[in-house]
């Protein structure tokens, strides 16, 4: 059987190690870090995130505040929003849940964030420091991946590992991350070799693919994508994908990408759903908040 690798306790230990930080930051004369999370429209798994975030941020001694705005506002009146919050100094993190309702231009929307304060490291500038290997704020969820993998002592370095899944705010950091330099400025990268598949990527391509792989990470949304017979017994299973279905009793569950219950018997090590990936994209979350505020406290960007 897999080691389990518990993401609830891993992000509770990086939630904790950031308490005492805070606490430091807090008696050193400043402020509580704050952050801002701006929801549009009633979409109830959004709001679940949201919750989920300040709840964390809450424990963490990070002030948190919720706006709710009405999915029927104008791009315009979001764009002032953000911008009322960027030249806020008792605003340190800004984070807009996505998805926003389509009559928005999501791109414009993640850009209209100052680069300072984008805590999910959507903005063209942090997204491009980031493939340049260059100190940046990353998105959660990736550095959610990343973290887990450190913290559990899975090598990466010299390893082949797939990444399924190439969105941009995703599949394609984590991807990013995995097969970078660790010498170069940023210190995430993490050595392993890696290939990227999507859904053009031909089925048979895939389940090949993902046998030689040492490090298996799906982030997809699509339930069950990965079976027992796709994994090299030993390997390192990541499960990114969350998708809320129905079970035969009715009643609604949380899954993700991977065949856990067969997974778990051919795996080295796999991260259930929920309570692996998930947590730990929160618990980042708050890692970057409390950069930010760093940030805003010395006055550098994340460009110097
Ligand atoms: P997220 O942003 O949460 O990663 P998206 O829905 O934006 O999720 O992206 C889903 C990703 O999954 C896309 O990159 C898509 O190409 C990939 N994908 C979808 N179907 C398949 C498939 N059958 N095999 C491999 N990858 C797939």
């Amino acid at each position: 059987m897999a080691q389990i690798l518990n993401g609830n306790a891993i992000a509770k230990d990086v939630k904790d190690e950031l308490i005492v930080k805070i606490q430091k930051w807090v008696a050193e004369g400043h402020r509580p870090p704050s952050l801002k999370c701006i929801i549009v429209g009633d979409d109830p798994a959004s709001h679940t995130y949201v919750r989920n975030k300040v709840t964390a941020a809450k424990y963490c001694g990070i002030d948190a505040e919720t706006i709710r705005l009405d999915s029927d506002i104008t791009e315009e009146f979001l764009l002032h929003k953000i911008n009322e919050l960027n030249n806020s100094n008792e605003v340190d993190g800004i984070l807009i849940q996505l998805p926003v309702p389509d009559t928005m231009d999501e791109r414009k929307i993640c850009n209209a964030v100052s680069p300072k304060k984008d805590v999910d490291g959507f903005h063209i500038i942090n997204v491009g420091q980031l493939c340049l290997d260059m100190p940046t704020i990353v998105p959660a969820t990736a550095l959610g991946v990343v973290e887990l993998l450190k913290r559990a002592k899975i090598e990466t370095h010299g390893r082949d590992a797939v990444v399924i899944g190439r969105s941009k705010n995703v599949g394609m950091p984590i991807a990013m991350m995995l097969h970078t330099d660790k010498r170069h400025e940023s210190g995430l990268g993490m050595d392993a070799t890696v290939t990227i598949c999507h859904r053009h990527t031909p089925r048979a391509k895939l389940e090949n693919y993902c046998r030689n792989a040492d490090i298996i990470i799906s982030a997809t949304g699509i339930p069950n994508l990965i079976k027992a017979d796709m994994v090299k017994p030993g390997a390192t299973v990541v499960d990114v994908g969350i998708t809320r279905i129905t079970n035969a009793e009715g009643k609604n569950k949380l899954v993700g990408d991977v065949d856990y219950e067969e997974v778990v018997k051919v795996a080295g090590a796999i991260t259930p759903v929920p309570g692996g990936v998930g947590p730990m994209t929160v618990a980042m979350l708050m890692q970057n908040t409390f950069q930010a505020a760093k940030m805003l406290r010395d006055k550098t960007t994340v460009l110097q």
